[in-house]
């Protein structure tokens, strides 16, 4: 037998979530698939979107050449932009798009060995957020430098939101002000929303989404009851995502902690009770956070309960003295269908985006 841990990846659930995606959005959508498709394989994912998606987004050149030579021939946004004149040139030969926040890249638009009316271009405004793009009143600037450039195809202008994920700041929309009022009376397509955008700013809506973490069906926001108009409450979110990625490995091994025993390394747990304990075969070396302390849910045999002591490299423990039921070779799921990776991102004190992208070792299996 082999070790049996894996991540399965639910192709039909990251196209049906990229649908959602572009129908809350309207217009178009980039499918965002830099990290490795947030660690789900760039490649597969792209594949599996290429005939619905009008195009893809990565971070960085090398990201979108490895689409290119797996065959991906839609259009391919350069998040980062490129690092310098060489790769310019070498986006260029790959037919990318690519983001313009800041001057040097400008210069090397400028000065690119590259045909006329060939590249198509993001330029990137800085609206609130302050990490990259074009400060407020460089933007006019920066645009008409863009026009006069011999290479450039066309202009699209966008930006990205610091605080899109919570829905009571008001820091989203001053920054969708602030990018109106630097951009007015510019043409050109808009692109404003990230995932976080597209669920809870309507508002921000643009020609083109930039859906990412929705695509894998975790979402970015703080799930939180609504109240409808007649009073009762409603479910939230009133959108459905899919998670693509469930983490999932087996009980490989079964013992009973009598009382006074303490478990696994540093002895964090120890027993009040007999304790029947299973061993999975997943540990931090495959992705699973070690900071989660006893408590994380987890599902065995499709039953939540919950992980004890400490997350080793290769294994972890869990909670079996209320599942009489579960045996070696019962399934175990971390996160996915049935536990929702942002309880076990919150539990480990960062975001679902962190823990996908961290899995690793385990082998990948793509479902259809
Ligand atoms: C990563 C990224 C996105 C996607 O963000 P999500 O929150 O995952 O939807 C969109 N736009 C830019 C510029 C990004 O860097």
């Amino acid at each position: 037998m082999t070790r049996p841990s894996k991540a399965l990846i639910d192709l039909a659930a990251l196209r049906s979530n990229y649908l959602t995606a572009r129908n809350l959005h309207g217009g178009r959508a980039l499918a965002v698939v830099k990290a490795n498709a947030y660690g789900h394989g760039a490649v597969p994912c792209a594949q599996a979107l290429a005939d619905i998606a009008d195009g893809f987004a990565v971070a960085f050149a090398a990201e979108a050449f490895e689409l290119r030579e797996a065959g991906i021939t839609k259009p391919i946004l350069v998040l980062e932009g490129c690092f310098d004149p060489d790769e310019l040139v070498a986006a260029y030969k790959a037919n990318l798009w690519v983001v313009i926040h800041q001057e040097s890249q400008l210069r090397a638009l400028e000065t690119a060995p590259i045909d006329a009316h060939s590249m198509r271009v993001w330029l990137k405004v800085d609206s609130g957020m302050h990490r990259a793009g074009f400060a407020l009143e460089a933007v006019q600037g920066a645009y008409e430098r863009l026009e006069a450039c011999p290479s450039v195809a066309s202009i699209t202008l966008m930006t990205h939101f610091a605080r899109a994920d919570e829905p009571d700041s008001d820091a989203t929309a001053k920054q969708i002000a602030a990018f109106h009022e630097a951009t007015a009376g510019l043409p050109g397509d808009r692109s404003l929303s990230n995932s976080g955008a597209v669920l809870a700013w309507p508002t921000a809506r643009g020609t083109w989404a930039r859906p990412g973490i929705l695509l894998y069906g975790a979402d970015p926001l703080p799930v939180k009851p609504q109240i409808s108009t007649n009073g009762e409450q409603q479910p939230n979110p009133p959108y459905q995502l899919t998670p693509v990625m469930s983490l999932v490995s087996e009980i490989f091994a079964i013992r009973t902690l009598a009382p006074g025993e303490a478990l696994g390394y540093g002895g964090t747990f120890v027993a009040t009770t007999p304790v029947r304990v299973g061993l999975v075969a997943i540990g931090y070396a495959d992705g699973y956070p070690r900071v989660t302390p006893t408590g994380t849910p987890i599902a065995v045999g499709g039953v939540v309960t919950r992980t004890i002591g400490r997350v080793s490299m290769d294994m972890l423990t869990v909670d079996l003295t209320d599942l009489p039921q579960a045996s070696i070779g019962s399934p175990v799921e971390c996160w996915g269908k049935q536990i929702d990776v942002n309880q076990v991102a919150q539990q480990a004190g960062t975001i679902a985006y962190e823990l996908l992208c961290n899995v690793k070792r385990v082998p990948k299996v793509y479902q259809n």
